[in-house]
């Protein structure tokens, strides 16, 4: 394997959190008895750029298949988030009705609806048929493939190159980063800008986050490799922002080179990416030993509650929760059931540990002790939100950083 950014092949793995299965595979019942597919899930990073990545590449067409269960629109702290970036990306760059917007990965089109509403002219692309279709019922237009370069040449053709490019929570999730920005390059204006959103590698050490590692992550994103992967494209990171949606994320604004002033918070968040020594083989040695201690005192913790006959359920069932599930095997000898509002995940199984996905209302139902918080980036909203359960004495354990009733 070589090195997404600069193609070394000198790639030092640090974390290796077993084999599991894809991440958002949610079976149903038929499927329990049928053999399920393992990957390998460990990071490494490129002793020549320092880019923090996956080892292994699970082929796209089978992670991002016609019944992809991930809907942006499921929480009223997302929907916030892509809104006010939607009009602040607006007010940054002026932008007006004649302006052209595309989303790659556009989901149900929630950032895309932010535009929308403010007047652009807009277009998402996002290969899960299931996700495309939601989007387009709901005046989203959608197109339901994988953005490449044929699929750059046609969009211009029939709307001409956009003004605004944006990929949230989808550039970690491309391989061919190189081939991208071939392709960004295609559609996007001689003055256009390329807004790149996702988890910032900072925060994911700092805080622990490792069950933000899985499949569809191939990447982990800081500025120090970027820049120069930017630069070598033709192109220039030039401004960047962060936010604390997702445990933690980086905006990163790029333009073609040379179109804009490089902003002093680029340098900024360089600096202090070296000061934090995030790259040195130390740090992330020292990241998964903290890993392997979350495993311990967090079983620990869901085998005294149980012995205590207390029952144990978790709460939402994202992505990120199945790495959890998977490389801490909790499964149906410590939990009863897992719970989610989508109901694109309800009555199936999940990938790996198969326990069964019911609605939220079977907290209070089946009597469940203890939530094992799942989603914790959303955690303040979902535990507002289950008040029966509260009220009825329910209590939540957070798992990240360090596992913790509340
Ligand atoms: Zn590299």
């Amino acid at each position: 394997m070589r090195c997404r950014l600069c193609g070394h092949d000198n790639l030092s793995p640090f974390l290796d959190l077993g084999f599991t299965p894809p991440a958002d595979q949610f079976l149903i019942k038929e499927q329990l008895n049928e053999p399920e597919t393992y990957y390998p899930l460990t990071v490494v990073r490129c002793d020549q750029c320092f880019f923090v990545q996956l080892s292994y590449v699970v082929h796209p067409g089978i992670l991002y298949r016609n019944d992809y269960p991930y809907e942006s629109s499921m929480t009223r702290t997302g929907v916030t988030h892509f809104d006010a970036f939607a009009e602040s990306v607006m007010e940054m760059f002026h932008l007006s009705s004649k302006d052209f917007v595309i989303d790659i990965g556009s989901n149900v089109g929630v950032l895309l609806s932010g535009f929308k509403n403010r007047g652009c002219r807009i277009l998402g692309i996002d290969p899960a048929e299931n996700i495309a279709q939601i989007a387009n019922h709901n005046g989203i237009p959608t197109l339901p493939v994988f953005f490449n370069n044929d699929v750059a040449l046609n969009v211009i053709k029939k709307h001409g190159k956009a003004k605004i490019v944006t990929a949230s929570n989808v550039f970690a999730h491309i391989d061919n980063l190189n081939l991208l920005m071939k392709d960004i390059d295609t559609v996007l204006d001689e003055d256009g800008i390329f807004i790149v959103e996702g988890p910032y590698l900072v925060h994911l050490l700092a805080k622990l986050e490792y069950d933000t590692i899985y499949h569809e992550h191939l990447s982990y994103l800081s500025l120090l490799p970027l820049i120069p992967f930017f630069k070598k494209c033709g192109f220039e990171l030039f401004d960047v922002r962060q936010f604390d949606i997702h445990g933690g994320s980086i905006r990163l604004f790029v333009s073609r080179a040379l179109k804009r002033d490089v902003s002093p918070e680029v340098n900024e968040l360089v600096n202090y990416e070296k000061v934090q020594k995030i790259h040195s083989m130390d740090s992330l040695f020292r990241f998964a030993e903290k890993v392997e201690i979350n495993r311990r005192s967090l079983l620990s913790l869901l085998v005294s509650l149980k012995e205590q006959g207390k029952k144990i359920a978790a709460v939402s069932a994202p992505a990120k929760g199945m790495t959890l599930l998977n490389y801490c095997k909790i499964g149906n000898n410590l939990l009863e059931f897992v719970t989610e509002k989508s109901t694109l995940k309800i009555n199936k199984f999940t990938p790996g540990m198969h326990l069964p996905v019911l609605p939220d209302s079977a907290l209070v139902s089946e009597k469940i002790d203890y939530a094992l918080l799942l989603a914790w980036n959303f955690k303040d909203e979902i535990m507002r939100n289950l008040t029966e359960f509260k009220d009825g004495g329910g209590r939540f354990i957070i798992p990240i950083p360090e596992p913790v009733v509340v």
